[in-house]
């Protein structure tokens, strides 16, 4: 790319459009994907940059990074979501702080956050991770798992359960990631109406930089994309 072309608008206006021809593709209406931008390890003023190209939804792996982050860029056109692992005894600055925690995958985080929303007096959003590729060195519920889980998780008030996340195993193409897409959606239509009064199954967040317009022609609601609009991390 030229030097000149590759600033971060530059890259927020190409994923906007690649998701918007990954919408249309599939028959779906491209404002039902929102463009979640992972920003670990990015400094904030590269992420006000990514605000002004009009991202308006930032994901944050890691509580001491972001609090100082949302303390700088506020909350004015950005909502703020938990994407990384959470550990239970940081449940507590968690809740309240982002819209949207991502990444609960077991029953005894989701009883906690539980907990701590009903202590904070509010009902926290979240999605159930999903360990789809069935991976040791990820966390996340076994699809096979969660419907049985699904009534004592419906028991959790103070939880507010929107659907499903997943980070499928690495693949070679983008299009080898689409039957896991697929099993995330299927699982979540398989989840929907058993009579559950504090979960619903509307959003699945999945699709990273290489991916993510398999995963919305998949139904992705949420992709979240790092590298694609900051560059490589260097990790
Ligand atoms: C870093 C991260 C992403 C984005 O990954 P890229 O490959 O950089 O797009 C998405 N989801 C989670 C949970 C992440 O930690």
């Amino acid at each position: 790319m030229d030097a000149g072309q590759d600033t971060i608008a530059a890259r927020v206006r190409l994923v906007m459009d690649e998701i918007r021809r990954a919408a249309e593709r599939a028959g779906r209406t491209p404002e039902t994907v929102r463009l979640v931008a992972a920003s670990k390890t990015v400094p904030v003023e590269r992420l006000r940059e990514a605000v002004d190209a009009g991202i308006r939804h930032l994901g944050e792996n890691r509580l001491q990074e972001a609090l100082p982050k949302i303390d700088q860029l506020g909350r004015d056109g950005v909502v703020w979501h938990f994407i990384g692992t959470l550990q239970r005894r940081k449940v507590k600055s968690v809740v309240g702080r982002f819209e949207t925690i991502h990444s609960v995958d077991s029953l005894a985080l989701a009883e906690e956050i539980d907990r701590q929303a009903k202590a904070a007096g509010l009902r926290q959003r979240v999605l159930l991770e999903v360990n789809l590729g069935g991976e040791l060195s990820k966390g996340g519920f076994a699809p096979s798992a969660l419907g049985d889980l699904l009534p004592a998780l419906d028991e959790l008030a103070h939880l507010d359960v929107r659907g499903l996340m997943a980070i499928p195993p690495p693949t070679m193409t983008a299009e080898d990631a689409r039957p896991y897409f697929r099993q995330l959606r299927e699982l979540a239509q398989a989840l929907t109406g058993h009579g559950c009064r504090n979960i619903n199954m509307q959003e699945l967040s999945m699709g990273m930089s290489h991916d993510y317009p398999v995963a919305v022609e998949e139904g992705a609601t949420y992709v979240r994309v790092g590298t694609a609009l900051f560059g490589a991390r260097g990790e």
